[in-house]
């Protein structure tokens, strides 16, 4: 790896207002290493890293190439991202000296969509918006993870109500397993490592924008405003995804949303803590809905039981 960056965080980015070395990171960083080491033997050759750029993959991917595990890194270019997010997979390519496939959604089928909505017609209905999701994202990530059984994502459970009961593996709906080692990592925890390893990261990070998609669909968030909300504010909260991640999570997260309102834990705010980036708990008791459609179907999961949102037993590396 080379420690050459062309994007450099300006001195009061993501990291000077997010990282912070809490408790446990440590044994947080050993065990998201431990369950891509236990994936990347399982599957060898057949695992994917998916990545949307944002600073959990490039975490990702920073921890696949220093251990040397050999999991192939993919994203899917839907064709309408910020020009810096694109930059990222040169930069990736660069810094690390691997390639990462860049999957696209098919010409005509965008071209017909266009052609018959309009260049933004997520903005006239959900239903346009999902189709938009569909052609865009869901049709190309069913290309990438052909062929594969294992594929690595960087949700967590502090990014949305409907995150909140992701588990260290699962299943998707196509029975491959999917890998999701940073589900309990914190927002600090993320920025610390990017911090401790130099990791290339998105400038919109800088700009208050933890969770980033197509550039259309995306905008900075407010002090205390959750992590998605940014994305397809236009939406009423109950439609916000897009099908890359749902399913599963959403039902579990409104099973479990109750028991999660009475302990007082729940999904965080990324802008809650700007002062000590610290995570703090941001939870809305309207919300047990609102956060189940914001997903785009990335990450439709099957296993009804993932409902054990962040069961102590969920931090031993999966088998
Ligand atoms: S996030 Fe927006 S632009 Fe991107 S595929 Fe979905 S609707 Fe289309």
């Amino acid at each position: 790896m080379t420690t050459d960056r062309k994007l450099r965080a300006p001195a009061a980015g993501a990291i000077a207002l997010y990282a912070r070395a809490t408790h446990g990171f440590d044994g947080r960083v050993a065990h998201a290493t431990a369950v891509l080491q236990s994936a990347a033997l399982e599957h060898a050759g057949r695992i994917v890293q998916v990545t949307s750029l944002g600073v959990e993959g490039m975490v990702l991917t920073d921890l696949i190439v220093r251990n040397q595990l050999g999991i192939a890194v993919a994203t899917i270019d839907t064709g309408r991202l910020h020009p810096q997010t694109s930059a990222l997979v040169p930069e990736i390519e660069a810094r690390y000296g691997i390639a990462v496939e860049v999957h696209r959604p098919q010409p005509r089928a965008v071209a017909r969509f266009v052609a018959a909505h309009g260049e933004d017609a997520m903005r006239e209905s959900l239903a346009l918006r999902k189709s938009c999701c569909e052609l865009r994202k869901i049709e190309p990530l069913s290309r990438l993870l052909a062929g594969r059984s294992a594929w690595v994502t960087g949700l967590r459970r502090e990014q949305s109500h409907a995150r909140a009961v992701v588990s260290f593996h699962e299943r998707d709906d196509a029975g491959r397993v999917k890998f999701n080692p940073l589900a309990d990592w914190s927002w600090a925890d993320i920025w610390h490592y990017a911090a401790q390893h130099d990791v290339p990261y998105n400038p919109l990070h800088d700009e208050f924008m933890p969770s980033i998609g197509c550039a259309p669909c995306t905008r900075a968030i407010a002090v205390g405003a959750d992590f998605r909300s940014g994305r397809w504010w236009w939406e009423s909260e109950s439609a916000k995804e897009c099908g890359l991640h749902v399913s599963v999570h959403s039902r579990a997260a409104k099973a479990a949303a109750p028991s999660r309102r009475e302990g007082g834990g729940g999904f965080a705010s990324a802008q809650a803590d700007f002062g000590n980036a610290e995570v703090k708990g941001a939870q809305a008791p309207d919300r047990s809905q609102s956060e189940t459609a914001k997903e785009c179907g990335l990450h439709v999961s099957v296993r009804a039981g993932a409902a054990k949102a962040a069961a102590p037993e969920e931090l031993e590396a999966p088998a």
